[in-house]
């Protein structure tokens, strides 16, 4: 199977200019979910992975899906005032202004081993704030995996010296 095929290229969304990498069609088609369902799990099932860390909201589909394969804990990052519990706060940059992510203080213990995982890589700037948040409640982080790559925007340079996977690069 060729898992392109699922990822719908809709110019100009959010905004003039961008060609938005639409992966709804991917989450409709059960094989193609399992198809990334394995290459995601294979590279982490022997990795005593405690926590799988998703970004809202297109990463909770396959942080979800992952941390019940790996037998891990599933822990939200969302927008600012979302979650109800004291949180910590990453603030990162954006083309034009700043973002900002929260996690709850609790939600990972010291030593414990993370992957973080998102749809899309593009620059890397929500990837990197979601291991800062992670790293400062004392997480290990294992791996950042992604279903898609936007490699010519160098993500994965700013994640470095972190592990980073995706079966999809464009
Ligand atoms: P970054 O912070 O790496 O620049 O952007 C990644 C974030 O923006 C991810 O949370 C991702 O959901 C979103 N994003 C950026 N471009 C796209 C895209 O083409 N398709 C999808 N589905 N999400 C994108």
């Amino acid at each position: 199977m060729t898992l392109n095929q699922y990822v719908r290229d809709v110019q100009d969304f959010p905004k003039p200019g961008i060609l938005f990498k639409d992966i709804t069609p991917l989450l409709a088609n059960p094989a193609a979910v399992r198809e990334c369902m394995a290459l995601l799990k294979n590279r982490l099932a022997e990795r005593n992975i405690d926590k799988v860390v998703g970004a809202e909201s297109r990463g909770f589909f396959f942080a979800t899906l992952l941390a019940y394969e790996l037998n891990a804990g599933f822990v939200p990052v969302r927008k600012p005032k979302k979650l109800p519990y004291t949180t910590l706060k990453a603030t990162y940059q954006l083309e034009y202004g700043t973002d900002t992510l929260e996690i709850h203080i609790d939600a990972i213990k010291p030593g414990e081993r993370v992957v973080i995982h998102d749809d899309v890589l593009a620059t890397g700037g929500t990837a990197k704030a979601l291991c800062e948040l992670v790293e400062k409640l004392g997480g290990e982080i294992v791996q950042c995996n992604f279903l898609m790559e936007l490699s010519f925007l160098k993500g994965r340079e700013k994640l470095l010296p972190y592990e980073v996977y995706a079966p999809l690069v464009y």
